[in-house]
C-alpha cells in the first residue's frame, strides 16, 4: 500500500526504521530484529540503503523490505543517488518493483571519497524527477531538517530546496533526529510559510548509550540541549538507568509532538527491538486515541 494513502486514512503514523546486514553482520540476527518490529504493527517499515549503492547494497536492501512484506509490514525502501550512474539507479528501481516496493525514500547519500566526475544526480530532488519519469508508479518520500541540513548556510535557503522536493512529486517528509521539539515547530513554521504542506514525520531517536550519541552528533551534528546532556552525563556509567532514562526523554518528545498535531513519529531504533518495544508500549493508547477521533 502506498503510504500517501495512509496518511489519508489516519492523523498520525507510527514507522520504524531498520538497516540490513552489512558484510560482516550476521544476516539471521538482523532479520529476526526485523520480523519482532513487525509485530508492533508500525504503519511502515524503512530501510536504509548504503550510500555507495553497489549490488551487494541493492540487494541487501530490496530483500529486506521484501521480508517486511512478506511479514505483514510496508516497506519504505531508502535509495541515494549520489554516488550512483543512472543505470545503476534503473536496475534499483527495477529491483524493488520485483520485489514488490511500492515506497521509495528518495535521498543523495553522501559523497564517497573515492568517487570522481561530477554526479550524475547530484540532488536528492534530481533523484525524485528521475524516479517520477522512469516509471514504476512509486509512492516517493524526502528529508527535511530541523536545524537546517549541515552544508546548507541557513534552514531558510535549506527549505528553499525542501519545496524543491515537494515541488517535483515528494508526498512525505521523514525529518532528521532532533532533541529539542523547537527546533522541529521552527522548521514546520518556515515550511508552512514555504508552501510545503505535505505530511511531515518527526525522527526520535532514543538514545540509550553514550556512544550512540558521539556517534550521531559527529554524523549529523544534531544540537544537545542541557537538559539531555545532563541525564546522558548523570546515568552514562549505569546502562540500565540510561536505557530508562534514554527512553522518558524520547517519550516525553513524542508525546509533546503528538499533542501539538504532528504528522507521524519515525522511530530510528538502530534494529534494537526492545527500544522500538518500549517506545510503543510507552504511546500505544495515545496514537490510537488520536487515530480514533
Ligand atoms: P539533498 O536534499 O540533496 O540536500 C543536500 C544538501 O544540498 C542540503 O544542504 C541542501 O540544502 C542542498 N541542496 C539541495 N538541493 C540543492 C540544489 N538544487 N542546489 C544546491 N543545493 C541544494 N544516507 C544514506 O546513505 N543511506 C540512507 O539510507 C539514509 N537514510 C536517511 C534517512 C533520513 C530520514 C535522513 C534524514 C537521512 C538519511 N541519510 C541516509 C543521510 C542523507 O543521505 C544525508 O543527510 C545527505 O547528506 C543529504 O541527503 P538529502 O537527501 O537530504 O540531500
Amino acid at each position: 500500500m502506498k503510504i500517501s494513502s495512509k496518511f489519508e486514512c489516519k492523523n498520525v503514523l507510527f514507522s520504524v526504521e531498520v538497516f540490513p546486514p552489512k558484510k560482516e553482520n550476521p544476516v539471521e540476527s538482523i532479520y529476526a530484529a526485523a520480523e519482532k518490529i513487525c509485530t508492533l504493527s508500525p504503519d511502515y517499515v524503512s530501510v536504509t540503503y548504503g550510500a555507495g549503492g553497489s549490488a551487494f547494497q541493492q540487494k541487501v536492501t530490496a530483500d529486506l523490505a521484501a521480508h517486511l512484506k512478506k511479514h505483514g509490514a510496508e516497506p519504505l525502501a531508502h535509495l541515494t543517488c549520489v554516488n550512483s550512474s543512472l543505470p545503476e539507479i534503473r536496475s534499483m528501481l527495477r529491483l524493488l518493483k520485483e520485489n514488490g516496493v511500492e515506497n521509495i525514500l528518495a535521498l543523495r547519500g553522501d559523497r564517497a571519497p573515492e568517487a570522481g566526475g561530477d554526479p550524475e544526480l547530484p540532488h536528492a530532488s534530481d533523484l525524485i524527477r528521475f524516479i517520477r519519469e522512469t516509471g514504476g508508479g512509486f509512492d516517493i518520500a524526502a528529508t527535511c531538517y530541523p536545524e537546517g541540513h549541515p552544508e546548507c548556510d541557513s534552514l531558510e535557503e535549506d527549505i528553499v530546496y525542501l519545496r524543491e522536493k515537494v515541488d517535483r512529486g515528494a508526498t512525505h517528509l521523514i525529518s532528521q533526529l532532533f532533541f529539542d521539539n523547537g527546533d522541529f515547530y521552527r522548521m514546520l513554521e518556515l515550511c508552512d510559510k514555504a508552501g510545503i504542506h505535505v505530511p511531515i514525520q518527526a525522527g526520535i531517536m532514543p538514545v540509550i548509550n553514550s556512544r550512540q550519541i558521539q556517534r550521531m552528533v559527529s554524523l549529523c551534528g544534531a544540537k544537545l540541549p542541557t537538559k539531555f546532556s545532563k541525564i546522558m552525563a548523570r546515568y552514562e556509567g549505569n546502562p540500565a538507568a540510561l536505557f530508562d532514562a534514554g527512553i522518558c526523554y524520547a517519550t516525553e518528545q513524542i508525546i509533546d509532538l503528538i499533542s501539538s498535531g504532528v504528522r507521524g513519529i519515525h522511530l530510528y531504533s538502530m534494529n534494537n527491538f526492545k527500544v522500538a518495544e518500549t517506545i510503543h508500549r510507552n504511546i500505544k493508547n495515545i496514537l490510537r486515541g488520536v487515530n480514533e477521533s
